[in-house]
Order: C-alpha cells, then structure tokens, then sequence
C-alpha cells in the first residue's frame, strides 16, 4: 500500500521535547505550572487580547463561555450552522436551546441577512438569544463587520469558535478577537496542536478568572474543600502547555505552509470547469487550514463522494465540507434561518464540498499524488459521461 496522505495530521517542530522535558525537571507534571501560564501569556499576546484561559478543549472553551454569559435553560443561542458538532453541543450542555443561521456565498461562514432576521424576529418576540456563536469555518474569518454590528445593535455578546482560524486575521485584526469570547482548538488536527487542548480568550479579565475557577471544579476561597455553584475539570495540563508553546513559535509558518498547498491545488485546477474554492474576503488572511472547493454538478460528473472513496482507495484521506448542524438528527426541533429565499447556502455547500489534504508538512510529491487522482477521477467521470452519450 502507498504512504498515506492525512486530511491534517500533527506537525512537530522539535523544540516541543524541551518544554516537555523542562517540565520534567522540575517535576510540574501536573496540576497547571509554567507552561501554562506562559501559553496563556503567549496565546492572549498573539492575538492581541488581554488574557487567556488554557483548558483541555475547544469544546470546554465554548462551554465556559456559555457559563459565564449565564446560558441557562430558558436561554436561546444563535450558532453558525455550516460547522464541526463541538460548536454547538456545548448549548445542549447548559440545557438552552440553539437556533442555526445559514451560511452566505463570500465566507461560508454566518450570513448577516440570515442574523439580521433571526434577530429582528427574536426581538420581537421579546427572545433575544443570550449569545451567538460565530465560527470561522476551515480558517476563514467570517464577515465580521456586519456580523458584530448586527450583534451590537441587539447587545448581544459574541464568542468567536476560531478553533480552525488561529493565525488568520481580518483587517488586522486577529480571529477570535472579535467577540466578547474567543475560542481556539489544539485538538490533533488543527494548525497547532496539543494533542489535545484549548484556549479561550477575552479582554474582560474578570472573567476568565472565573474561567479558571470553573475549570478547576470551582472550589471556594477555603482550605477544607468547599462548592457553591457547579464545577468542571476543564484545565490544561502543564505537559500539554509545554507542547503547545512549541507549537506557536512556528504557527505562522504552518499558516504560510497551508496556504501555499491551497496556492498549488488552485494552480493544479485553475482550468478546470466547475470547480470553486472558498473565497476569502479582501482584507481578510485565512489560515486555510483545509482547502475546500464545491463541484458544480452542472459542469462536474464525479460527486464528492465519489472523490473520496477514489482517494480513500489510493490510501488519501479527503471528507465532505461539514454537515450543517439544521440537518443533524441531534438538532432536528431547532429553528433555523436560510440565508435567503433561494435555499439554503450551507445546504449547497455539504451536497458540492469537498476538503482536500491540507496538512503543513504535507510534500509536494503527496501533494502532487492528490491532483493527479483528481484528474484521474474526473477524466474516468468525462469519458464515461460521452460512453453514455455516445450510446
Ligand atoms: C475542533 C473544533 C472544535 C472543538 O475543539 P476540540 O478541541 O476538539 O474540543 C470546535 N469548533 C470547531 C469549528 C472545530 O473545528
């Protein structure tokens, strides 16, 4: 069998053994320790926020946040529909109820038409939801102006899931500090990885203070052991830190390295009929950390699933754009907001997506071996389309 091509899989810098070994030495193995208050230090300076929480998830980092805005029960979210489970799962945890908003065209990310609705509706039932959460889909920032404005004018908080944009900015300005929240992933796959692990950042240091006594099973001012409100075993280890401080020295490498394998997929397929990639809006610079495209069937014979199983046989690891949460049986009561009349954009883009292998220590020859099956894939698709003319 040929060496397998990863979607996106780890890449070490070689300098993670040191802080691993560091915390060794001087046997802060756990709980927290250095290495976790420097990341935090180094994450909140990244992307130029005033503080940072590290903790053992993106997902506990949308959690936490959900708790501090005091998301209860009686409380709606509005969540980005077009993303990874782990967005809005957490809004089930506080036992609220989520409300999905479609994607637009430009980003694929939340439609401001779509919010503008859910929430002139929402206040006019007097129900505005108690937060939203905007994800900034495969390292793309969404369309934040319009989205925070939307946000601002109902006064309510915003918690970016940046867990697949950390190094991309919009303006200047970094994602996940947008929003009164922001969360990033250290998850395996992502651009920088802990193995496991999150962040979630803020300027109002308060409350990631809170965060921090959440996280650690929000244990009273008291030597004996005492509680008053619900805890959770959220923190990051001191190991895990020490892994990801390594890692965010070379962050913007990986990010320049993911971008020049969107640079040749695009190159590759430039003459191809039928194929889009995400775009990325002026001003913005996403971390690309997946390539993605849409097939547009119309012009295109081979589906995405057919793709991915051509690629799964060639041991390539390729996956569809994710399922929109609105469609997800998990969901199948919640309300949801298209971002127009048309149908629904997030819905296009699961049917016709399709993500590539993107990792940042992916070689061009593996890169090379992708596009090649491609082609492949879409000739066999051509000549079968004439056979069947043809007859
Ligand atoms: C990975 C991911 C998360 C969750 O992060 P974990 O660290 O795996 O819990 C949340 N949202 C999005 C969009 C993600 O891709």
């Amino acid at each position: 069998m040929t060496e397998r091509i990863f979607l996106s899989s780890p890449h070490m810098s070689g300098r993670e053994q040191d802080y691993i070994k560091d915390a060794f030495t001087t046997n802060w193995i756990a709980p927290l320790g250095p290495n976790v208050d420097a990341f935090e230090r180094e994450i909140a300076s990244y992307v130029k926020m005033e503080d940072a929480a590290a903790v053992s998830s993106g997902t506990a980092a949308i959690h936490l946040a959900l708790e501090l805005l005091n998301v209860g029960k009686e409380d709606t979210v509005f969540c980005s529909s077009l993303t990874f489970v782990a967005s809005a799962n957490p809004i089930l945890y506080t036992g609220a109820t989520p409300v999905f908003i479609d994607s637009e065209e430009n980003t694929w990310n939340m439609s401001p038409d779509a919010l503008a609705r859910a929430m002139k509706e929402a206040d006019e039932n007097n129900k505005l939801p108690k937060a939203v959460i905007i994800v900034n889909l495969y390292g793309q920032v969404a369309m934040m102006d319009e989205l925070m404005n939307i946000c601002n004018h109902y006064d309510v908080p915003v918690i970016e899931d940046a867990a697949e944009s950390l190094g991309a900015s919009y303006k200047g300005k970094a994602s996940g500090s947008f929003g009164k929240f922001g969360v990033f992933s250290f998850n395996g796959n992502k651009i920088i990885t802990t193995s496991g692990g999150g962040m979630l950042v803020s300027n109002d240091v308060a409350a990631l203070k809170q965060s921090r006594f959440l996280a650690t099973q929000a244990r009273d001012n008291a030597l004996h052991y005492q509680h008053s409100v619900v805890g959770y075993n959220y923190r990051l280890s001191n190991i895990l830190a020490g892994v990801g401080r390594a890692q965010l020295e070379v962050l913007d490498e990986r990010v320049e390295a993911r971008r020049a394998v969107f640079n040749r997929y695009v190159e590759a397929f430039a003459d191809i009929d039928g194929i889009d990639f995400m775009p990325e809006l002026d001003n913005t610079y996403g971390n690309r950390w997946l390539t993605t495209l849409t097939l547009d069937p119309k012009k295109i014979k081979a589906t995405p699933y057919e793709l991915i199983e051509e690629f799964a046989k060639e041991n390539i690891e390729a996956r569809p754009v994710w399922k929109p949460l609105h469609l997800q049986p998990l969901f199948e009561n919640a309300m949801f907001y298209s971002h127009d009349q048309n149908g629904a954009v997030s819905e296009r883009l699961f049917e016709q997506g399709l993500c590539l292998p993107s990792g940042s220590n992916m070689t061009v020859e593996q890169q090379e071996r992708v596009i090649d099956k491609f082609f492949e894939v879409l000739q066999k698709e051509k000549q079968s389309l004439q056979t069947s003319k043809s007859n």
